[in-house]
């Protein structure tokens, strides 16, 4: 998504600000989309656009901040029709290991609308990425910070994420196995999850989807 939409052109700040997505979708709702010349023009929610306020929850920003990472950006437009601008800063609060909680990432939301004209290219990709996601969210995936919530981990491993963080940082590098399909943090979380659900590790392997 750095391929960068094209934009329309119009990317001043909108004086119609609007408070959530559902209102945006009010807003354009009798707009026109159209096809030109093998591109799309779509309307799409903008999140503030500020190096001094937080994107997520609009406070001026005080140190520690994060810059929403790509990952995250292209995610978002994707599942939630908001685009992030590039440079963009949150709270670290927001974040776990520098990405959006799943908590942030539904609590951002656009403040305008704004028409974008996207290339076929750019929509071959983000179908890729969508039957990717399809694809993958089969399972539980603890190094996806938007895909588990604070109570789903609490359900999961006996621990919020906080102290599953915490407890992660306490272990040694090298104590913990880093392999192609079981990160250190999916390791602990497979710990966790055995000693609180009892579960076999055929269970956990197919929950978690990774080689038994
Ligand atoms: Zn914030």
């Amino acid at each position: 998504m750095e391929n960068d939409i094209a934009c329309n052109g119009n990317d001043s700040i909108n004086s119609n600000v609007v408070s959530n997505d559902a209102r945006n979708n009010l807003l354009v709702r009798n707009e026109s989309i159209s096809a030109v010349h093998g591109s799309l023009k779509l309307p799409i929610g903008i999140a503030i656009a500020s190096k001094s306020q937080c994107c997520v929850c609009r406070i001026p920003l005080v140190s520690p901040t994060i810059t929403i990472k790509k990952e995250d950006r292209n995610n978002i437009l994707i599942r939630r029709n908001v685009d992030i601008p590039k440079g963009s800063r949150c709270c670290k609060d927001h974040t776990s290991n520098g990405y959006l909680s799943r908590e942030a990432f539904f609590k951002l939301t656009a403040y305008k609308i704004n028409y974008r004209i996207f290339d076929s290219n750019y929509i071959i990709d983000t179908m890729e990425k969508l039957r990717t996601m399809v694809h993958y969210q089969k399972h539980i995936d603890f190094d996806d910070p938007s895909s588990l919530s604070d109570a789903d981990y609490k359900i999961l491993t006996g621990f919020t994420r906080k102290q599953h963080n915490r407890v992660l940082e306490c272990i040694p590098s090298t104590a913990l196995k880093n392999s192609v399909n079981l990160s250190p943090r999916c390791a602990l979380a497979c710990l966790l999850m055995k000693l609180r659900l009892g579960i076999s590790n055929a269970a956990l392997a197919s929950m978690l989807g990774i080689d038994n």
